[in-house]
């Protein structure tokens, strides 16, 4: 899939304004729930990345003077750096003398693979991140989502807000709502997002536009409207 820069727009304004670092009602970091999504490195990752392919460029074609920096080995200078990469990245000296795109594709890999064990490490202990890690567990790094393409901003949104529990739901905010999470259809139990979109005998008075976890983890595009469709009427 390519993606235009409208694209990368439509998301940032839609749900990934980067100047937005937390969710402002739950206050919890928005980062990990954003890359699920959108596929796009973090600054760390992206600079990592951005480090390692350099490097690999200029290994043949470095100028005189880059190369007498590069061994001068100067401390927090390019060479250490580079090298602490390599070994967190368990990039080999061989791997450099592969050709540029099996190297990109190689490097790419690692890079995305570390940036999942360290976006998994943060959200431990964090249910949002929890929730949304267990409704796609072959989650890939590096690879936007096809409905951020496809579905309008609205709808979009009303998607993410769903795998990351972000929904205007109660127990989803049990800080605003701790002295009283009842539902505030029936009053009979807490008000869990499962309770509103898949439960509440006030809200579903019959099993037409109940939504399981299922329905809003599925990557069906046309199933997915039809699934925002029904949270949004909800
Ligand atoms: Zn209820």
């Amino acid at each position: 899939m390519t993606v235009s820069n409208k694209v990368v727009q439509h998301c940032q304004t839609a749900l990934f304004d980067t100047s937005v670092k937390y969710d402002t009602m739950s206050n919890i970091p928005l980062l990990p729930l954003r890359s699920t999504e959108t596929g796009i490195l973090d600054i760390e990752h992206g600079a990592k990345k951005k480090q390692i392919l350099m490097k690999h460029r200029i290994q043949d074609n470095a100028s005189e003077l880059m190369q007498t920096a590069i061994d001068a080995g100067i401390k927090s200078g390019w060479k250490e750096r580079t090298d602490k990469l390599d070994e967190e990245l368990n990039i080999q000296p061989q791997d450099y003398t592969k050709s540029k795109e099996t190297f990109k594709t190689h490097a790419t890999k690692r890079i995305n693979n570390l940036f999942r064990k360290n976006i998994e490490h943060k959200g431990q202990g964090k249910s949002k991140v929890q929730h949304l890690k267990c409704g796609q567990p072959n989650w890939n790094p590096g690879t936007m989502k096809e409905y951020l393409i496809k579905m309008t901003r609205n709808e979009a949104s009303t998607i993410f807000k769903s795998r990351s529990r972000m929904l205007k739901v109660k127990c989803n905010y049990k800080n605003m709502y701790k002295n009283n999470l009842s539902c505030r259809a029936c009053g009979q139990t807490d008000e869990t997002q499962d309770h509103v979109l898949n439960q509440c005998n006030q809200i579903h008075t019959n099993n037409s536009n109940k939504v399981r976890p299922e329905l809003y983890f599925n990557e069906d595009v046309t199933e997915l409207r039809k699934v925002a469709f029904n949270i949004n009427t909800q």
